[in-house]
């Protein structure tokens, strides 16, 4: 096993026996006064720091590490959903009715019912909503409740860390980053301001595929770069890594999830000193209103099982705790 790895599970065990104000930071650096050799100790700090920043979506000293616990309890590798999430979610919402372009912006609920009013002018009466809307979203105060949220509320939405992650996909003509001698899976680049990490995504996308993950304080830098400016600032590390060879993709694609009105960032985490009460306090209906969505799931927020099975929770708690079962016909 490499150093790296051997750090990295030692820190995930350990994770619980420090102080919920201490950062991942803090403990990669007092594992690393542990390495004497300088260049060494630089490579696993840059290694370390950015898997945990790409996992976790924001810089290491915003994380609190007493609740990391990586994929503790999940076993097996990484899979990938070819045709994307939209082919599950077709799955589970056949025979509902989905109003699509329908921005909710007001939610108001009475003794009696409670009224979701969207910006097209499109309105809803129910006995209850469930609102999954991503955290930053509701960080963002894009939709107004009447009454208001919670006290307890207001302070989950505000308190729980919502990170930033983008990815630069490029597809090449051939994979020039692979050589007779080597069978690269990624691209590591010390020290880049925006994109440090890569990954070898050819076969998911069946076409030689580099996707540089760009997350946390990077993913912030890079939402204040124009699509030309991001594109040659890609292009150019990617060419100084691979010895100069040039790179002119035959297609390229950038997320904007940080400016995306309805996202706001990409995925949850608990900063330094907030516990996962706050995410429980998130999860708590408030009268005719019920939350779901990754954020509200204390055992897996910033994952789509997470949100999954959150749902489930609320559809739960609306059925008075009966099981609920979704079954899925192709
Ligand atoms: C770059 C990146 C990589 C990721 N990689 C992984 C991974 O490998 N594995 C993993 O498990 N998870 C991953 N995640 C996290 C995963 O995407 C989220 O945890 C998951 O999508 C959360 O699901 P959700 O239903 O809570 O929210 P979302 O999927 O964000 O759904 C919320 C929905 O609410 C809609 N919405 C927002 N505002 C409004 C409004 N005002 N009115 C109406 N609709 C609105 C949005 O359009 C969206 O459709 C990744 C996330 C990012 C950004």
């Amino acid at each position: 096993m490499a150093l790296v790895d051997v750090i990295e599970e030692e820190l995930i065990e350990s994770a619980s026996l420090y102080a919920p104000s201490q950062t991942i930071a803090e403990l990669i650096d007092s594992r690393l006064q542990e390495i004497p050799d300088k260049d060494l100790r630089e490579w696993v700090n840059f290694v370390l720091t950015t898997g945990f920043e790409a996992d976790l979506a924001c810089s290491a000293s915003d994380i609190s590490v007493i609740n990391y616990t990586g994929d503790a309890g999940y076993q097996g590798g990484d899979d990938c959903i070819i045709d994307g999430y939209s082919a599950m979610l077709n799955l589970l919402a056949k025979g509902g009715q989905i109003h699509c372009n329908s921005v909710v912006s007001e939610i108001v609920q009475t003794p009696t019912e409670i009224t979701v009013r969207c910006t097209n002018g499109h309105i809803e009466h129910g006995s209850h909503v469930l609102l999954s809307v991503p955290l930053g979203v509701l960080k963002a105060g894009s939709i107004t409740f009447s009454p208001a949220l919670s006290t307890q509320k207001r302070f989950a939405i505000e308190r729980l860390g919502f990170g930033a992650f983008e990815k630069l996909i490029f597809q090449f003509e051939n994979a020039f980053w692979r050589t007779v001698d080597n069978d690269v899976s990624g691209i590591l680049i010390k020290g880049h301001p925006v994109f440090p990490y890569w990954l070898d995504v050819s076969a998911s996308s069946g076409r030689p595929t580099l996707a540089a993950h760009v997350s946390g304080p990077q993913a912030l830098a890079l939402a204040k770069l124009d699509d030309d400016v991001a594109f040659d600032m890609a292009m150019s590390a990617l060419s100084s890594a691979c010895g100069g060879v040039p790179t002119v993709p035959v297609e390229w694609h950038r997320t904007n999830w940080v400016t995306d009105p309805f996202s706001r960032g990409a995925y949850t985490h608990l900063p330094p000193s907030i516990s996962l009460q706050e995410i429980h306090n998130l999860s708590q209906p408030e009268g005719r209103l019920l939350f779901a969505g990754e954020a509200t799931s204390t055992e897996r927020f910033g994952y789509v099982d997470g949100a999954y099975v959150s749902g489930l929770r609320e559809a739960r708690r609306l059925t008075g705790g009966r099981p609920v079962k979704i079954s899925i016909s192709a």
